[in-house]
């Protein structure tokens, strides 16, 4: 298939085609149309398949422009995984008037702060950083949306439990969730059945 024949928005797709990606990737192809139905899909895949881009395109195939609220978060296990996803997601959405934003650790908290007031359709950051504005008030979620768990294996290893069951409080009923793993330990598949309604599984 191709991403012409996905449904997507047009002002993604050219988007899309002004980074030079021609033809999705195996997981783009079997997990950007359940996630554009609002299903909660767990994708067991490496970095190097283009996952970034799976759930980037997911989100901006999502988010409604006109409403200037958060509707989508991703959670990354690094600062540097998270400054690459809000560089992906603005690349892609270079045609959408998007404002998106990274919440990461070892930065001034206010900067953040003021960009959150201002209005971000999308939020990345690390756990640590983003349970603090949740906790501040400053990123709200009652127009959240979609909630993404990017290297959620990772995530764990690097001791994140906690602020990501504390995360989760936050979410609106319903919100859909999205989890990226290159391996599936019992302690992410835990997350999955707390956090996740009829999952579908895509190994890549
Ligand atoms: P990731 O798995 O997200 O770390 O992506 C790995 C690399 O593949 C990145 O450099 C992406 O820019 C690239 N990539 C992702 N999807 C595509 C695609 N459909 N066509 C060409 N390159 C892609």
């Amino acid at each position: 298939s191709r991403f012409d024949q996905m449904g997507l928005k047009d002002d993604l797709l050219r988007g899309i085609f002004a980074y030079n990606f021609e033809r999705p990737s195996a997981i783009q192809q079997r997990a950007i149309t359940p996630i554009k139905r609002g299903r909660d899909v767990i994708a067991q895949a490496q970095s190097g398949t283009g996952k970034t881009a799976t759930f980037s395109i997911g989100i901006l195939q999502s988010v409604d422009t006109s409403v200037r609220d958060t509707q989508a978060i991703v959670l990354a296990p690094t600062r540097e995984l998270a400054t690459q996803i809000q560089s992906v997601i603005m690349a892609l959405g270079d045609y959408m008037n998007i404002q998106s934003h990274a919440c990461i650790g070892g930065t001034r908290v206010g900067e953040d702060l003021k960009k959150l007031d201002h209005g971000q359709h999308i939020v990345t950051g690390t756990p640590g950083r983003i349970i603090d504005v949740l906790k501040r008030g400053n990123l709200r979620t009652r127009h959240l949306k979609m909630l993404v768990l990017d290297e959620a294996d990772e995530l764990l290893n690097k001791g994140f439990k906690e602020q990501i069951y504390d995360i989760y409080r936050y979410l609106p009923p319903g919100t859909q969730v999205v989890l990226l793993s290159a391996t599936l330990p019992p302690d992410v598949l835990d997350l999955t059945k707390k956090f996740m309604t009829d999952p579908i599984r895509i190994l890549v």
